[in-house]
């Protein structure tokens, strides 16, 4: 599915004096009821500024943590967002006891031009996890307008994400727009070569991905955990490498249908070695990986061998980490990786870092800010990648 063609907020038209009811990704960590880190606030307060610009009236909504859907429950409430959000804003962003009842339409009903309220976490209802119709009809009829900028959970069919997009006019918040559009160019509209840099620890994981990718890019190279059931399918000795034994004849078939398709695999020549995390490490130029040690990084020759394949890419997809970059002695691969990366984006090239380690390990280096894209959703970004359903943005194409 091709989700450029999404629409962005200026496809409501005028919204002067309209409820927009806002699907936002509040779900911060919180230490009783102190928020550790609000990234996920700020990063949603250009779209609720622009709709406030706009004189909307809006309501927003999100889930918090995992609640088990049994009502109120004083540790995942909202609160302290309302609190931060009215820090933020200038105003006061009223909590409303709940998401959906009288006294919340009421309370939403009581919203004014350029101001904003809060739902209680969605989450204290099972509908919303069951996707529930009946729920999301209910959530939808507090607003005339509904905007998604909650990227973190479009690939979940929560009745919250999905129904008042259908039932609504509808759009893509802004930072729902740019990871969507970011996505998109390279899966679909990329610059040539196209190069994807994967890694991380667990091939399993990674497998849909490289299915997906093996018919859009030119280039994959692989390192990280993920490179040793690969090496093995290729009859290399890996040592207590990490391993995926059941996944070897998907590897073997990945690497066959990459030469089918003219993709080049690029694989580790070089590692580096230790019995244990915390042993003393060596370097293993090529061949073997003797049986009692472990590879816990790429060497530094297949790290500059990647960083030369990424200098002559046009659009470059990082999803996965070259090692155990957060111990220092195995963070040289993805260092310098993560840094020719960089490098390449400010020579031009378009870059997409997707989420959670990846963009854990962009940061650990410094060059986050230097990418052309950091996604902010690991599941959704992942799930996207791989060519797999996202239930609440075809709910935003259904529209
Ligand atoms: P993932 O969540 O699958 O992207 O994996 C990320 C994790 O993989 C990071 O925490 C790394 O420490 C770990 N990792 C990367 N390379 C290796 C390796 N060669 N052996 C063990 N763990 C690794």
């Amino acid at each position: 599915m091709d989700y450029s063609s999404i629409k962005g907020i200026e496809a409501l038209g005028d919204l002067k004096g309209k409820r927009v009811f806002v699907r936002a990704d509040f779900n911060v960590p919180l230490e009783g009821t102190r928020i550790t880190s609000d990234a996920r606030i700020t990063a949603a307060l250009p779209t609720i500024k622009l709709l406030l610009g706009k004189g909307a009236r809006v309501i927003l909504a999100s889930h918090l943590g995992r609640p088990e859907g049994k009502g109120f429950e004083a540790e995942y409430s909202l609160a302290p967002v309302a609190k931060r959000l009215s820090e933020l804003l200038g105003f006061e962003v009223t909590l409303q006891p709940d998401c959906v009842g009288e006294n919340v339409r009421k309370g939403a009903l009581a919203v004014t031009d350029g101001h904003a309220t809060l739902l209680e976490n969605v989450r204290f209802h099972k509908a919303e996890n069951k996707g529930a119709e009946a729920f999301g009809r209910e959530l939808a009829s507090l607003a005339e307008f509904y905007v998604n900028d909650a990227f973190g959970t479009c690939h979940r069919a929560d009745a919250s994400m999905t129904w008042p997009a259908k039932l609504l006019p509808s759009a893509a918040g802004l930072l729902v727009k740019a990871e969507v559009d970011a996505l998109a160019t390279v899966l679909t509209n990329p610059n040539r070569p196209c190069l994807a840099v994967l890694g991380g620890a667990k091939v399993s994981d990674k497998i849909p991905l490289v299915n997906n990718l093996l018919s859009r890019v030119n280039e994959i190279c692989v390192g990280g955990g993920m490179a040793y059931t690969f090496l093995k399918a290729q009859g290399h000795k890996i040592g207590k490498s990490l391993c995926d034994d059941s996944k070897l004849d998907d590897c073997k078939k990945m690497l066959l249908r990459a030469r089918e398709n003219n993709v080049a695999i690029h694989l580790p020549k070089d590692h580096v070695i230790a019995h244990g995390m915390d042993d003393e490490t060596a370097h293993i130029d090529r061949g073997d990986i003797p049986d009692d040690f472990a590879a816990f990084d790429i060497g530094g020759n297949t790290a500059r061998a990647f960083a030369n394949v990424i200098a002559r890419a046009k659009t470059i997809l990082f999803n996965g980490p070259m090692g155990v970059f957060e111990k220092e002695r195995f963070s040289n691969g993805t260092q310098i990786v993560v840094n020719a990366i960089a490098e390449a984006t400010r020579n031009g090239a378009f870059s997409v870092v997707g989420g959670g380690d990846s963009a854990a390990a962009a940061e650990h280096f410094h060059a986050d800010k230097h990418m052309s894209h950091v996604s902010t959703g690991g599941g959704a970004s992942l799930t996207l990648l791989q060519g797999e359903p996202m239930p609440a943005l075809e709910a935003l194409i259904r529209s």
